[in-house]
């Protein structure tokens, strides 16, 4: 079953507690700073029903049709029917939203690959993970992503503080298990569930803990409180500010005061090294959408920039071009990391195919760590007007409106409309708040650096340069325990 937009809202109008400025937010759909991204949200399940667009977003599996971004992948074409979907999405939308589904559900798949190690201490649970994987393709369910907890002194095992600074099961009842804690989670408010488990702390070491669980929390479920960050929507007009206006997606902290999981949404539970499992797969799959959003924000980069280069004639310098250049080496960078993985996909345990995980997972330092040199490069051939340009209003305004017209047009094919629109543009991209908020989301919504790069250790085969420097090095087989 696909859902349609309007399906999508009046499930989040469930009577969900969501905080925002220290108000609560009585609607979400309609609230100022969330309704854009909810809208957007709503544009995707609608898309899926379109002619135009219902075959790249949805696929048929006996009589249901179901959403593309939630098939589990088994073949390259599943990977590459994918990537078409998030371009028709992309391009129909004209900006870049990450938590929009497909990015989170791949973490449930990854579960499921390490359905024998949760098995091995309840093997209901294991039947769990199947069923909720199903049930977000036949359901259609946005779904989301609970990892971080505010942690704490981490110094410090949780029990040696104030326990709730990381989820824990208080008590269990026939009906399920109770938990308290908070977990920072972007698009929580307006997500339908969360797929929360730990992230492992200083409690590792210890066999059970309660604070090793994994399982499904409904965002509307009774205790579930969603105290939003502040919106970068609706502060501002959207001629000033295009992309903050339309594609801010709000984090909250969700505090869980007491939760009922039943038993059939629990995946693990006092089962320490199926949390530690979890951990080290958990963006097997999820990494690739998280990756590809990037191509997608170079290209507004690549765009913003040539348009204003070229806007002067600055395009026919050769050093602007070669800053250009490395715009596009960033933008093919990720490319290539992103198709090579799929090229080279492998099996993985438990039977899906997975991107090839190292240049997958180098693929995500290399996008997320450049971020910042390549803003710099694009903010430096936009030039300094980006943070001096009036408002639209000034530009409206008579007394100003004629002065700032006068100035701002180049030519005929430059008038100051575009002029301002493309600065509008160019500085909601690499210099507003909302600028420094998405690439602060770029650096850590999925683990912060050292935690990519940790990937890349543990997803890298290190045997080959290792046996190519023994043998060009002519080293002994001493080095590897054995007889000199
Ligand atoms: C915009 C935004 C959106 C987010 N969305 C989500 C979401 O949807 N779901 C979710 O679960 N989480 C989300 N997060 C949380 C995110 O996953 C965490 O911020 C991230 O895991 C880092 O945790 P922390 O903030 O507690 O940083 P800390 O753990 O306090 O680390 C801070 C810094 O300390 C250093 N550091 C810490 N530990 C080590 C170490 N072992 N080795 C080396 N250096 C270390 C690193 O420089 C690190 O960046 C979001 C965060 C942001 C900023």
């Amino acid at each position: 079953m696909i859902r349609t937009g309007e399906e999508y809202k009046n499930g989040i109008r469930d009577g969900r507690e969501v905080w925002m400025d220290g108000e609560r937010v009585k609607d979400v759909t309609r609230h100022p700073a969330l309704k854009p991204i909810i809208d957007i949200k709503a544009r995707m399940y609608d898309m899926a029903h379109e002619e135009r667009y219902s075959s790249a977003l949805t696929y048929v599996d006996g009589n249901e049709r179901h959403s593309i971004f939630y098939r589990p992948p088994q073949t390259k074409q599943d990977w590459a029917d994918k990537i078409a979907a998030v371009d028709h999405v992309m391009k129909d939308i004209g900006g870049v939203v990450t938590r929009v589904g497909d990015e989170t559900i791949g973490e449930m798949w990854s579960l499921a690959d390490g359905r024998d190690v949760l098995a091995e201490i309840d093997p209901r649970f294991a039947a769990n993970i199947d069923r909720h994987i199903q049930a977000v393709v036949e359901n259609d369910v946005f779904h989301v992503s609970a990892n971080t907890d505010p942690k704490g002194d981490r110094s410090l095992p949780p029990q040696q503080q104030d326990p709730d600074l990381m989820v824990h099961v208080t008590r269990e009842t026939d009906a399920g298990i109770i938990i308290r804690g908070a977990k920072y989670e972007t698009a929580a408010a307006y997500a339908d569930q969360a797929y929360l488990k730990p992230t492992v702390g200083a409690w590792s070491t210890e066999a059970l803990s309660d604070y090793a669980v994994g399982c499904i929390v409904k965002m509307g479920a009774p205790g579930v409180k969603h105290i939003c960050r502040a919106g970068f929507a609706n502060r501002s007009s959207e001629k000033d500010y295009p992309l903050a206006n339309r594609f801010d997606e709000v984090e909250a902290l969700v505090v869980f005061d007491d939760v009922l999981i039943p038993w059939e949404d629990v995946f693990f539970y006092r089962h320490t090294r199926a949390a530690q499992f979890v951990r080290s797969t958990l963006h097997r799959y999820s990494a690739f959408p998280y990756v590809l959003r990037l191509l997608y924000t170079a290209d507004m980069m690549i765009g913003a920039a040539m348009w204003n280069a070229k806007q002067t004639g600055l395009d026919k310098l050769q050093s602007v071009r070669e800053k250009l250049a490395d715009l596009v080496c960033y933008r093919e960078g990720i490319n290539a990391h992103l198709t090579a993985s799929i090229a080279m996909a492998e099996k993985s345990p438990g039977g899906l195919l997975m991107p090839q995980q190292s240049m997958l997972y180098a693929g995500r330092v290399f996008g997320c760590s450049q971020l910042p040199a390549m803003m710099h490069i694009a903010r430096e051939l936009c030039g300094g007007q980006i943070c001096i340009t009036p408002n639209a209003s000034s530009f409206e305004a008579k007394g100003s409106g004629e002065w700032l017209n006068k100035f701002y047009s180049l030519n005929d094919q430059w008038q100051a409309e575009d002029r301002r629109k493309l600065l509008a543009f160019a500085r909601d991209l690499l210099n507003s708040d909302y600028a420094g908020h998405r690439l602060t989301f770029v650096q850590f919504a999925q683990a912060p650096h050292f935690n990519h790069l940790a990937a890349v250790y543990n997803s890298f085969d290190f045997s080959g340069p290792l046996d190519f420097v023994k043998k060009s090095a002519g080293l002994s087989d001493r080095i590897n325990g054995g007889k000199a």
